[in-house]
């Protein structure tokens, strides 16, 4: 079978004006590399009859698989059911499950359901409907002459369990190989240096390995194909192996996803309590932390101790520390990180200091502390980062924290994964 070759269409003004930021194609991309199917275009259009129509023609044309997002809505403005209806030659009907759906939704949230919203139960004939658990405007997959559209409600929170739920599974059966792919998550080590230790097997096409940068840390996906998902399964564990023997210590989980995520799994697991002292971050560690379901199993305390006096009197940091080396020192580093723990009970505390900028001279020199009951001790951070970089700096700060804590715990390690 020839490769499909597959076209996103983004609908929605508000994409072109610039009001809101486009993540779906992000996802859709991703989603569709994964199950080896070749994106050759995203386009983003507005919602306006005559474009939209040329742009659904022309991805009729030049691509197998055409995916939607926006458009489904009741409003009069939401016109992709009707535009791919018509450029596919289809009639909509009216779909009677869909309106009892409807109706029961609205009883259910005790709102009166108008009569725009029946719009949402036009279904182009033969078309199949994909039930929308998350939302009102169910989904619609048509096929025609080889030709696969399918129409995706807007909202990220609907489009996402959408495309895994509903459309995943179509286009996983239409291909004849299977694709799986499992990542890595790294800590520690820069992208170019970890390319470095693996640039040959970075090489290969299938097992395909490929670096993401972000944020500080770098993401390795590895995907491979094979007649079935266990050979499939069976390439990338053995690329898995060889990059844990080449990087692994830099390697904190396998399928993943933060470095927050494996410290609230990892620390409730061991019965181990956090608390964090935070000056730079301003209570960034412990959002992290506390964004993770479960984390109310681990987190005991957060103090955002942005001034000298709440560090000295809240925190006991001393006064001299304060005066001979500066708020932003490793003595007061490991004296937030005690203060904390002794406040909180807590098995290990973080404290994070530093110089975020846009002035001063000494920007981007931050100090993480880490306290548990073995030792205390503070480890400095050079961001290397300079003027109009605040936010980075902050956020370069709040991973080391955590990936500190994990170190300190003897649970930064890979091999505490969890879905490894
Ligand atoms: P619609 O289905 O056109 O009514 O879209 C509803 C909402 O979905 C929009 O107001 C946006 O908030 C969101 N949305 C639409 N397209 C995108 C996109 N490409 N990325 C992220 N959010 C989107
Ligand atoms: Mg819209």
């Amino acid at each position: 079978m020839k490769r499909q070759i597959a076209e996103i269409l983004l609908v929605g003004t508000e994409l072109l004006l610039g009001d809101i930021m486009d993540t779906n194609g992000k996802y859709l991309a991703r989603e569709l590399s994964d199950l080896g199917i070749d994106l050759y275009y995203q386009t983003v259009v507005g919602d306006n009859p005559k474009r939209l129509r040329e742009a659904v023609n022309r991805a009729l044309e030049r691509s197998d698989v055409v995916i939607s997002s926006g458009g489904l809505g009741p409003t009069c403005d939401d016109i992709t059911r009707e535009t791919f209806a018509d450029a596919l030659g289809l009639e909509l009907k009216l779909h009677e499950p869909t309106v009892e759906r409807l109706k029961s939704f609205f009883t259910s949230v005790g709102r009166k359901m108008t009569d725009n919203n029946m719009r949402q139960a036009m279904v182009p004939e033969g078309a199949t409907v994909l039930t929308n658990d998350w939302g009102t405007a169910p989904g619609l997959y048509m096929k025609k002459d080889q030709k696969h559209a399918f129409l995706l409600p807007g909202p990220p929170r609907e489009l996402e369990p959408m495309f895994r739920e509903r459309v995943r599974p179509i286009l996983f059966d239409m291909s004849d190989r299977k694709f799986v792919s499992d990542t890595l998550e790294v800590y520690g080590i820069g992208e170019s240096a970890l390319e470095e230790k693996l640039r040959d097997l970075m090489q290969g096409a299938d097992p395909s390995l490929a670096p993401y940068a972000k944020d500080g840390e770098v993401l390795l996906r590895i995907t491979s194909s094979g007649a079935d998902v266990a050979e499939a399964k069976e390439k990338n564990r053995g690329m898995i192996q060889k990059v844990l023997e080449r990087a692994g210590e830099y390697v904190y989980d396998i399928n993943g996803e933060s470095l927050q995520r494996a410290l609230v799994e990892r620390f409730s697991k061991k019965g181990l309590k956090i608390a964090t002292a935070e000056s730079l971050t301003g209570g960034l560690i412990s959002k992290r932390i506390t964004s993770v379901s479960g984390a109310s199993a681990v987190f005991e305390l957060g103090i955002c101790s942005y001034s000298d006096r709440i560090k000295n009197k809240i925190l006991s940091v001393s006064e001299a520390s304060l005066e001979e080396y500066s708020a932003v020192s490793e003595a007061v580093a490991m004296e937030m990180a005690e203060g904390a723990r002794r406040l909180s009970g807590a098995d290990i505390a973080v404290s994070a200091t530093g110089y975020a900028g846009p002035t001063g001279e000494r920007v981007g020199l931050v100090y993480i502390g880490v306290s548990s009951s073995l030792s205390t001790r503070a480890v400095k951070l050079d961001t290397g980062r300079r003027t109009g970089e605040r936010e980075y700096i902050r956020s370069l700060s709040a991973s080391r924290a955590i990936a500190e804590a994990l170190r300190e715990a003897g649970l930064f390690s890979w091999e505490n994964s969890c879905c490894k």
